[in-house]
C-alpha cells in the first residue's frame, strides 16, 4: 500500500505535470497501487499527489466502480453551487463545509488512453472538483468555511 503524504507538505503544493502515456508500466502499476490504497483507507478519491506523485492522475470510488482520470479538464459547470461537509485522507481528522458547482462536464483520458467525457452532478461532481483541486495545489481547508477537528 502508498503512503498517503499529508498537510503541510510543498508537494501538495505544487501544480501537477500532464500524462503523456497513460500506457507507461510504471504509470498502470502506479493505478493499481492508487486504487489500492483508496479503498483500503475507505476513500472516496485520491490523487496522485497524496501519494508524492506531481502527475496529472487520480482514482475515484463512486457506486462501486473505480474511475481512473488521467488529465481532467473541466469543460462545462453549473451556475448553481452547493456547500456540502468533506475531509481528505491528506487533511486527516478535519472536515468542513465546502462550496461546489453542483453539475459540471470534464474531458479526461481513461486507463486504456481513450478521451472521455463525463458529465457529473451532486457527490461525484463534488469528488471530482476536489481531486482536480489536488492536482492545482489545492486542499479543501483552502475553500471550507466551519472547519472542524474530529479525533
Ligand atoms: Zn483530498
Amino acid at each position: 500500500m502508498l503512503k498517503i503524504i499529508t498537510n503541510p507538505n510543498p508537494i501538495l503544493r505544487e501544480k501537477s505535470q500532464v500524462v503523456s502515456n497513460v500506457f507507461n508500466t510504471e504509470i498502470q502499476e502506479l493505478v493499481s497501487q492508487m486504487i489500492e490504497t483508496m479503498l483500503a483507507k475507505d476513500g472516496v478519491g485520491l490523487a496522485a499527489p497524496q501519494i508524492g506523485k506531481n502527475i496529472c492522475l487520480t482514482v475515484i470510488n463512486h457506486k462501486d466502480n473505480v474511475l481512473v482520470i488521467f488529465n481532467p479538464q473541466i469543460t462545462k459547470k453549473s451556475w448553481l453551487k452547493e456547500w456540502d461537509e468533506e475531509g481528505c485522507l491528506s487533511v486527516p481528522g478535519k472536515f468542513g463545509e465546502v462550496k461546489r458547482h453542483r453539475k459540471m462536464k470534464i474531458n479526461f483520458t481513461d486507463k486504456e488512453g481513450q478521451k472521455q467525457v463525463l458529465e457529473a452532478k451532486g457527490l461525484l461532481a463534488r469528488v471530482i472538483q476536489h481531486e482536480i483541486d489536488h492536482l492545482n495545489g489545492i486542499l479543501f481547508i483552502d475553500k471550507a468555511k466551519n472547519l472542524q477537528s474530529h479525533g
